[in-house]
């Protein structure tokens, strides 16, 4: 089976793992926006004694946290060095009932199909070759009744001009060449890409920050950043 990754991307976030639990490092947006969507997640999927699966894990922020919150996680990434530290970070953290692994989305869910409650796969979709592959490898991981959420950055003028441009150039949020315009994915991609997989999309909401304040939220405006939250029939 060829693996659905690209060694490049995956090498740029293990140049950069040890930077990952830096508040006010390179991956200090992760650390902003993570309140917002845990909170999201969980309130949707009420974290508590659910498993959970975290696609695309990287250091552990997310994975962590829902783990905090009484879930059983299981984070997984293709890049070896952010899977580490995330162990290591959960270790000093005493945070139990989460465990990492080295192990693409597809070849997880042909080992545990319906082996979840819960499926997170957050700002990872547009570092990946073929992410509707992804999709459904999530849609096979998670249980009838179950949820997947999803997040990652729309393809339009504007979401270049501000996820590009703005915070890799500008506002200097994010290295230079963290993201690829061409990768950017469309809510109604994705949406269908989820259809396809069976899923039923619930949730659609946008997230808005302002530069000035350095505040994120949630809205109703999809153009740049935006999460999805879908269910599998039961
Ligand atoms: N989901 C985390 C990290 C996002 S950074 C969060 O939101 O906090 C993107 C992550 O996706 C990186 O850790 C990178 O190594 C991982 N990634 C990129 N391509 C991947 C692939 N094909 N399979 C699994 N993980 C991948």
């Amino acid at each position: 089976m060829t693996i659905n990754a690209d060694p490049q991307e995956l090498a740029k976030f293990g140049e950069l793992a040890h930077r990952w639990w830096d508040p006010q490092g390179e991956f200090r947006p992760l650390h902003q926006i993570n309140p917002l969507r845990l909170d999201w997640i969980d309130g949707l999927a009420k974290l508590k004694g659910r498993r959970v699966v975290d696609i695309g894990c990287g250091g552990g922020i997310l994975a962590e946290s829902m783990a905090a919150r009484g879930a059983s996680v299981l984070g997984i990434d293709l890049s070896v060095k952010p899977l580490r530290v995330a162990q290591l970070h959960a270790m000093e953290a005493g945070v139990e009932n989460l465990d990492y692994r080295e192990v693409a989305a597809e070849a997880l869910a042909a080992e545990a199909p319906a082996g979840f409650d819960v499926v997170t796969c957050m700002e990872m979709l547009e570092h990946v070759p073929t992410p509707a592959s992804v999709v459904q490898a999530c849609a096979a991981l998670v249980k009838p009744g179950g949820w997947v959420f999803f997040s990652t950055i729309n393809r339009n003028a504007k979401a270049f001009a501000f996820a590009i441009v703005g915070a890799e150039h500008l506002l200097k949020m994010l290295p230079k060449g963290t993201h690829e315009y061409a990768r950017f994915i469309r809510p109604s991609e994705l949406a269908g890409w989820a259809r396809e997989a069976g899923l039923v999309v619930d949730q659609l909401k946008g997230m808005e920050y302002n530069p000035l304040t350095q505040r994120y939220w949630l809205s109703a405006d999809t153009s740049v950043n935006y999460l999805v939250a879908c269910r599998r029939p039961s």
